[in-house]
């Protein structure tokens, strides 16, 4: 599990925001990510304990923990918007 923290994730969602990853909603914090070019898809959880907020994804550098990866900061993206706009489901997230 990765805890999420603002200052460690700006490197993280830079790379979101220029790779695009495809962001599938599985289920309530559930998410699957697809990199456009390789196919490659990947698992992403998110989880809260005590108030802070922990994210894990089953790619090599989510696996390692030591920092946050694109694939979360992209997910974290739309399960920010989802959780702040439940009754429509978020879809018009996933979409922007
Ligand atoms: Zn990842």
């Amino acid at each position: 599990m990765i805890k999420l923290e603002e200052s460690k994730m700006m490197k993280a969602i830079e790379k979101a925001r220029r790779e695009k990853p495809f962001v599938r909603v599985v289920g309530w914090r559930q998410y699957e990510v697809t990199n456009k070019k390789t196919g490659a898809t990947y698992s992403v959880g998110f989880d809260v304990r005590d108030g802070q907020r922990f994210a894990s994804c089953s790619c090599a550098a989510g696996q390692a923990g030591r920092f946050v990866c694109y694939h979360v900061a992209a997910c974290a993206g739309a399960h920010v918007c989802i959780a702040a706009t439940r009754t429509s489901g978020g879809a018009s997230c996933i979409a922007a």
